[in-house]
């Protein structure tokens, strides 16, 4: 075992050595282009046949919140293409879960909403094109599962720890974001509306309930009726899964994981693609500089990691009527929502203290008792038999 990996090692510090990554997503495509951009030979595979397949035009938000600099120039600082649509949101409308209204304003952009997917213009798109054109060869329909020599493994989520359902549709109504918490139309987490040039997603997206998702969506979209007036054309059914964890080793037979396949992720809300773009990136260095890649992803990651899981077990304990406490404080007081979710995302040395009952709490909640695995098919579940459910966009209602 350990000559095994003392090979993988001298293999992955041979630049003659092409790099094989597993997964086009932006997790694999990032440690492509870092790779490439140093003159290493890379080939990705990518199982499905396209870029972004499991994501299909969903509008994401790209966070603005948890660095001083802004997202983009820390994805120019990346050596990432930033050519790809997007809005700069700062500022939306919140609702509690008795429908009273709250304005979420910013002084600076709370964050950039991008398409995601296969289309012209998307992050994925961009990403992809800026790899092919420092000569990474993509495979397309090339399901990696077995590796020899350098690799890194980017295949994305593999368990469902929350997830977001709903629809996608076209509009003329303006861009915008709303987002309504109440844990009765998406439990412990939120529902939410984006429209981006004459596209949008209404989603519910929920860490426990999953059983009852149908239901969920029903709600999300009468409220969302109720509340803006939405009207969707040609809604099409979409949904998909996070995987939240902070992994001993980010490592599997001796190679580097990334993105949400190593559980990288957003704890509090699910704003994944910073993290991969990230664990992408520093994983593609520590083949080219020999560094210990768990070293570096537990320096820069590990601190938002550990806050995160803090920040959800505190969230997830707040209920409607917190929620709305937290809203109606905000609103008193004008304060300027990117001030707040900064401070938020910040992992304050007294934060450290609750870490210990949160892990607690979040070991609890896994066990997810919504769901009494009787006459079960929700494609989520973690009870077995659904390989790889979480990697594939599905919606069952
Ligand atoms: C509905 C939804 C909404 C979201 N909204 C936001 C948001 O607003 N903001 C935000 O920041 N994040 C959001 N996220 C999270 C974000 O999309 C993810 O964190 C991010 O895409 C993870 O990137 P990744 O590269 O790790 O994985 P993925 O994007 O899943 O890419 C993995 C790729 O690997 C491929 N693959 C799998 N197995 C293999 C194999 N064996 N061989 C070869 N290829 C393989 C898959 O086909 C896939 O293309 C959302 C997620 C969902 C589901």
């Amino acid at each position: 075992m350990q000559e095994k990996l003392m090979n993988v090692n001298q293999q992955n510090n041979n630049p003659d050595t092409s790099v094989q990554i597993a997964g086009a997503g932006p997790a694999g495509l990032a440690a492509a282009i870092t790779l490439a951009q140093a003159g290493r030979r890379v080939v990705i595979h990518e199982a499905h046949a396209e870029v972004g397949y499991r994501f299909q035009g969903d509008l994401q938000g790209l966070e603005n919140w948890s660095s001083e600099q802004d997202a983009l120039e820390v994805l120019r600082d990346l050596g990432l293409a930033t050519n790809f649509a997007r809005v700069p949101c700062d500022h939306g409308i919140g609702f509690d879960a008795w429908g009273e209204r709250y304005d979420l304003a910013g002084k600076k952009v709370l964050f950039y909403l991008v398409e995601r997917g296969p289309g012209p213009r998307t992050l994925d798109t961009a990403l992809l094109d800026q790899a092919r054109s420092l000569g990474v060869n993509v495979r397309f329909n090339s399901r990696l599962d077995h590796v020899e020599g350098p690799a890194i493994l980017a295949t994305g989520p593999k368990t469902a720890d929350a997830i977001a359902v709903g629809y996608h549709f076209d509009t003329d109504s303006e861009n915008g974001f709303w987002v309504i918490y109440d844990d009765d139309i998406a439990p412990k987490g939120y529902a939410y509306l984006l429209i981006m040039n004459g596209h949008g997603t209404v989603k519910s997206c929920m860490f426990t309930g999953f059983k009852q998702e149908k239901l969920y969506v029903e709600r999300t979209v009468e409220a969302f009726q109720r509340l803006v007036g939405l009207e969707m054309d040609n809604p099409r059914p979409h949904g998909g899964a996070g995987n939240f964890r902070i992994p001993e080793r980010a490592a599997s037979g001796g190679h580097p994981v990334v993105g949400e396949q190593a559980g990288f992720q957003d704890f509090l809300w699910g704003f994944g693609m910073r993290f991969a773009l990230v664990s992408g990136v520093l994983a593609a260095r520590s083949l080219l500089q020999g560094e210990d890649y768990d070293g570096l992803w537990r320096r820069e990651l590990g601190p938002q990691l550990w806050n995160g899981q803090v920040n959800r077990a505190i969230f997830a304990a707040l209920g409607n009527h917190g929620y709305r406490w937290i809203l109606r404080r905000n609103q008193a007081r004008h304060w300027d929502a990117h001030r707040v979710l900064h401070g938020l995302y910040q992992p304050w040395v007294f934060k450290r203290l609750l870490l210990p009952w949160a892990r607690r709490q979040l070991h609890l909640r896994r066990k997810d008792a919504s769901c009494d695995h009787v006459d079960c098919a929700c494609v989520w579940c973690r009870h077995g038999g659904h390989r790889d459910a979480g990697a594939e966009a599905g919606c069952s209602s």
